[in-house]
């Protein structure tokens, strides 16, 4: 889908919201000087939903989603593509990655009730986390999740009692830890043997899992699981370790004769947070995935496993927005300008978590040049509280509509209640039209759980 507008002739400094259409959802325009998305001005729909707010493309989720489900499909008709919930939750998206035929997967039990909220199909839920409690294990089982993703010794053994309990046979994979660290654009070996996460291969321990999974009653051993990092650009990362995975399927294959029928590559892939980032296509991490895997089996006299990966934010951040309405702006001459808006780290985290990078725009003058350098700040008592640092935006005033793009992923499903603040809602836009999928809190729903 080609959603690059060309440059707006005007403003040949290339600092306009025209310039961040490869970063803003696909159906996102410029219209009279104005930030539209999903046929909608978003200045008129703050003014109707209130600010802050979140707000994301219906059709651009569709088209990952789907882009994903065809690319792996086309290449390996028994692949999986399997969304990770955590990157952003809720009934509405859970109903649309059924709809485009793609698995889930969960990381609590929490997770796991809005799948069932949803009418997800259970068989279809990959379940993981490094200390999933007995409740939650339970609830697995009970619910009849596809696959858990089995992560040390104790839980093994847990999930097998439980089982055995239950009178069920739990279908389970093995998270492994290649030792493959993966960054934004290059990986290290080791670092990553060095994890809460997974069995480490070079002990021997991932092996020692392998063979109590398959002694275990009430356990069904049908693959290995591996999740390097996420943000990742570099798609050798994802050869290394697959290299490394089909190098243990060989393994246990000559030491157990067990077969591994799914090889589960995780997510990672990196998405455009600015204008630089040029993060490799579905298409591209498709083919060095599914290439990868055929490869190294045929080399080794393997039988191909089921493939499967499990990606989140590349389905989900660049689809979204937040918007904002500027309360205050405090210029501290020489040093620098403060845009406080109506939210910060309660609804984005990430930039005080971890130092990430976004766009502002002014979206009631979208067609202007970013000239000035800003630091957008939130309302909350943490002088962390920032959500871009130092970037360019158009001169602010007081009352204007500030987007910050690419929040799709990882800001709803990490917000919080600090500072007793209301979350935004979600509102869900296309062909002209807007609905809430997720609603603003009130302080009705703050009070709820306070029974004192
Ligand atoms: C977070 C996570 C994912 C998704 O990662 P993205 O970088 O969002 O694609 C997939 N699998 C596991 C196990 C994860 O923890």
């Amino acid at each position: 889908m080609n959603h690059i507008i060309p440059k707006d002739p005007a403003t040949p400094d290339n600092k306009t919201a025209y310039d961040l259409m490869t970063i803003l959802p696909h159906s996102a325009e410029v219209k009279e000087g104005r930030l539209w998305i999903g046929g909608l001005d978003m200045v008129e729909l703050a003014r109707e939903t209130g600010t802050a707010v979140y707000v994301m493309d219906e059709d651009h989720l569709r088209a990952q989603l789907r882009d994903y489900h065809d690319w792996f499909a086309r290449l390996d008709p028994s692949s999986e593509v399997i969304y990770a919930g955590k990157a952003f939750c809720s009934k509405a998206m859970l109903r649309l990655v059924a709809e485009e035929q793609c698995c889930l997967d969960v990381s609590s039990g929490g997770e796991l009730a809005f799948a069932q909220a949803a009418g997800f199909p259970l068989s279809n839920v990959y379940v993981h986390g490094n200390n999933k409690t007995v409740d939650e294990l339970r609830e697995c089982l009970a619910a009849g999740v596809g696959h858990v993703v089995v992560d040390s010794f104790e839980e093994l053994e847990r999930l097998s009692r439980l089982a055995v309990e239950a009178q069920a046979t739990q279908p389970i994979l093995i998270r492994v830890t290649p030792g493959i660290e993966a960054d934004t654009h290059d990986f290290i070996k080791t670092g990553a043997e060095d994890s809460k996460f997974g069995f480490g291969l070079n002990q021997g321990l991932a092996l020692e899992a392998v063979k109590r999974a398959l002694s275990l009653p009430g356990l069904d051993f049908e693959g290995v699981h591996m999740h390097i990092g996420s943000q990742i650009f570099a798609l050798h990362s994802f050869k290394a370790a697959i290299d490394v995975m089909v190098d243990f399927i060989e393994q246990i294959h000559h030491e157990t004769g067990a077969a591994v029928r799914i090889l589960d590559t995780g997510g990672g892939l990196g998405v455009a947070y600015g204008v630089a980032d040029e993060p490799s296509t579905i298409e591209e991490y498709a083919e060095v995935i599914t290439g990868g895997i055929r490869t190294d089996c045929e080399a080794r006299g393997l039988a191909v496993p089921r493939i499967a990966v499990e990606p989140g934010r590349s389905i989900v951040a660049n689809a979204g927005v937040t918007l904002y309405t500027v309360g205050t702006i405090k210029e501290i001459p020489g040093i620098r300008t403060y845009v406080s808006v109506d939210g910060g780290m309660t609804d984005n985290i990430r930039t005080s978590l971890y130092g990430a990078h976004y766009e502002p725009v002014i979206a009631n003058r979208a067609d202007q040049p970013r000239s000035v350098t800003v630091t957008v700040a939130g309302k909350h008592c943490e002088s962390g509280d920032i959500v871009v640092s130092d970037g360019p935006l158009q001169p602010a005033e007081v009352g204007d509509i500030l987007c910050v793009c690419a929040t799709g992923a990882y800001c709803q499903s990490m917000s919080s209640n600090y500072n007793k603040q209301v979350r935004p809602g979600v509102v869900w836009v296309s062909g002209g039209h807007w609905r809430w999928v997720v609603r603003r809190e009130t302080y009705d729903d703050l009070l709820r759980c306070d029974v004192g």
